[in-house]
């Protein structure tokens, strides 16, 4: 008998993964649909509902408590609205009025998807045990949440930790969001395999440009590519260390694509790290790499729909 589950969305540009989850982060039905993100809001609002018609056929349903949803952001917690950057249908989109009518009224908790990776890392995965955090997604684009305290930080809005656009760079490019020289801009994916070419890195008989492309050559030496991953690491150590002064985190938790590349990225990472987190406060600062897999936004909803639904005065994880 279940009776601390939870129903979790996990929203995205490409897909809509839904499931209903147990108080120890356990997956026990699950349901996904396309994001149909080139159509109108309301067609991209009929299949969250799909996705959650499934989940509500289950027998487990009568169980659950709440909704945590994981949204790509912009979101506005507050205003229970989503704008995804990726979902252009979707513009102060009334999402959370949308999943409670849905669910004949459940308490329904918002955060950015930054915020849902950060909880399920805190509660599972590679900052379980710290009480203050920095949770990063680098992949496609830079996301990021915060822990302080022991408890998940999502801000009044849910996009606290927003990392990947800070400017490290004063005078940096120009970011798609309006600011210049974004940690972003200079760390992600698509811009790791952009100055790589740019500075004459070329694939290999597959034609893969990929920012995975570009690891395995700096895995075999690549000059160029080795120095590009040395760039995007040293952004985002600049963001790390800034985020570090500012709150006094202990662990940077780095995932996503990006994430992957192992030593060619974690290497020049931590002697950045040293050479921008420098006060006695903060020189003991971990960097590692992420540790929870593709499930991690709906375990991430799932927790912070719990938390919602033991403290309901006190949101938090
Ligand atoms: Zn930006």
């Amino acid at each position: 008998m279940h009776t601390d589950l939870v129903a979790a969305l996990d929203i995205g540009g490409t897909k809509i993964a839904g499931a209903l989850v147990d108080g120890r982060g356990r997956i026990l039905v699950r349901a996904q649909r396309p994001t149909p993100a080139e159509e109108d809001g309301d067609t991209v609002m009929r299949e969250v509902k799909a996705v959650l018609a499934e989940l509500t056929a289950s027998p487990l349903w009568e169980n659950a408590g709440a909704v945590g949803i994981g949204s790509a952001g912009p979101v506005d917690a507050s205003a229970g609205t989503v704008s995804p950057v990726n979902v252009p249908g979707w513009r102060d989109y009334p999402l959370v009025a949308g999943v409670r009518a849905a669910t004949g009224g459940l308490p329904v908790e918002l955060i950015g998807d930054g915020v849902a990776i950060t909880a399920a890392e805190h509660w599972q995965g590679a900052a379980r045990g710290h009480d203050n955090a920095l949770c990063m997604v680098v992949s496609t684009g830079v996301g990021g949440g915060l822990v302080l305290g022991g408890r998940l930080h999502p801000g009044p809005t849910g996009n606290a930790g927003h990392i990947g656009h800070i400017s490290v760079d004063l005078d940096g490019d120009p970011c798609p969001c309006g600011s210049r020289g974004c940690v972003e801009r200079i760390a992600s994916g698509p811009n790791i395999a952009r100055r790589a070419l740019e500075n004459g890195w070329r694939p290999g008989p597959d034609g893969d440009t990929s920012a995975a492309a570009v690891a395995a050559a700096a895995r075999a030496g690549d000059p160029v590519a080795v120095a590009s991953f040395a760039r995007a690491a040293r952004a985002l150590a600049a963001g790390i260390a800034a985020t570090a002064t500012l709150v006094e985190i202990d662990i940077a938790v780095v995932g996503g694509g990006v994430g992957k590349a192992g030593e060619v990225l974690f290497a020049p990472l931590r002697q950045a790290l040293a050479e921008y987190a420098t006060l006695s406060f903060v020189q003991r600062l971990v960097v590692t790499p992420a540790q929870m897999g593709t499930d991690a936004g709906l375990v991430g909803a799932a927790a912070a729909a719990l938390a919602k639904r033991k403290a309901p005065a006190a949101a938090g994880v």
